[in-house]
């Protein structure tokens, strides 16, 4: 069987190779139906059944509570930073303007940064604490946040993919003196580590980091937040229109879904997220290590914020960048360039890299940098 290479890609990114084998072998013929999965009606037994399989699957393995409904749907992580606040931001009594609507956003890195920004085209976004001064290198400390009394939710990304910061426990807005919920960007760590659903209201991933193909988008919304929408808001994106049909209010994404789907059977035959978490734990700490013990690789981000997912790393010489990259092409070792605004390199370790892959990287970057000593 052909050796794949190691995908470090931030997204979207490398997916489990078993879920790619059955969906190639399932591509033109799904379970003797004579159709293909992107093929199907919506509405359809066939494809029914695999999106109420996936959407079981889902809330067993990442244990969500009753209260929660799950959303499939589209338009991205981004697209969501409009759709939350048209969905949370409706008139209440008292309230008649978009402008007096307060919403509040914790800047941690690029992606709550563009949350914010997003925002303020539907409401009053404060950005309460921001790690910018720091360069996105820490997070600020929440008994340091200066929340809205008044605010419609507070937006944190629990896992900032470009700077690398990650939220190791999320915030608890009631001990803050906050009755506002938490709305949680996990796009690029969700199923990698237990979800404290009590301190959640909404929770949102794009599924191309850790879950399937891109054009899939999770939400998570709790029961009491679901009647508060403005009335621009479009209807496929309403969070009630598409509870209340099951997420078939509109042609959901379906070749997604079931791609999804696999990738939740796959989470459940590991063992789920305390094996996930256990695997991560083990990849992060033998890349980290690597880096804190040479003296040519460097991470700069606080220790305690370090992201278990999303690793960047800089190259003391920055003139031996290409030379870096070249020779871990040749090794297999694909997708390592840091992103644009921040340079340097970045491997991201998502569930589907195996440890071998991290291990391959490491040993890597340790006869990288004999060879320039
Ligand atoms: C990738 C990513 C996004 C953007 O998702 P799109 O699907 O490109 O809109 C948003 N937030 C986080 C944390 C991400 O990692």
């Amino acid at each position: 069987m052909l050796k794949r290479p190691f995908n470090f890609s931030a997204g979207p990114a490398t997916m489990p190779e078993p879920v790619l084998r059955q969906a190639a072998a399932e591509m033109l013929d799904w379970h003797g139906c004579g159709m293909g999965v992107m093929e199907m009606s919506h509405r359809g037994k066939e494809f029914m059944a695999i999106a109420t399989e996936a959407h079981n699957d889902i809330r067993d393995v990442l244990e969500v509570p009753g209260e929660f409904h799950v959303l499939f749907m589209q338009g991205g992580g981004l697209g969501e930073n409009a759709i939350v606040p048209m969905n949370l931001c409706g008139p209440r009594e008292g309230v008649s303007s978009p402008a007096e609507v307060i919403t509040d956003f914790v800047v941690t890195g690029s992606w709550s940064q563009k949350s914010a920004k997003e925002a303020r085209r539907y409401s009053d976004a404060r950005v309460v604490a921001s790690n910018e001064p720091g360069h996105h290198h820490d997070i600020p400390d929440p008994s340091q946040w200066q929340l809205s009394g008044n605010a419609r939710y507070v937006h944190i990304c629990s896992n900032e993919t470009i700077h690398g910061v990650e939220f190791s426990e999320l915030p608890d807005l009631a001990a803050l003196g906050s009755r506002a919920p938490l709305v949680v960007d996990c796009s690029s760590h969700i199923a990698s580590r237990p979800l404290d659903w009590s301190r959640i209201g909404l929770a949102f991933a794009g599924a191309q980091k850790n879950l399937g193909p891109a054009g899939l988008t999770l939400v998570f919304v709790r029961d009491d937040l679901l009647d508060q929408a403005m009335a621009i808001c479009p209807s496929a994106f309403q969070y009630k229109q598409v509870a209340a049909n099951q997420s078939m209010y509109n042609t959901p994404p379906t070749f997604g879904m079931y791609m999804a789907g696999l990738v939740f059977k796959w989470l459940k035959e590991q063992g789920g997220i305390p094996a996930m978490e256990a695997m991560n734990r083990a990849k992060a700490r033998l890349l980290y290590d690597c880096i804190d013990q040479s003296s040519l690789y460097e991470n700069r981000v606080a220790v305690a914020c370090r992201s278990r997912m999303n690793v960047p790393f800089f190259l003391r010489d920055e003139r031996l960048n290409d030379a870096f990259l070249s020779g871990a092409q040749a090794r297999g070792l694909l997708q390592l360039k840091g992103h644009k605004s921040v340079g340097g390199m970045r491997a991201s370790l998502y569930n589907a890299m195996p440890l071998e892959g991290v291990q391959a990287l490491v040993d890597y970057m340790r006869d990288f940098e004999t060879t320039q000593a």
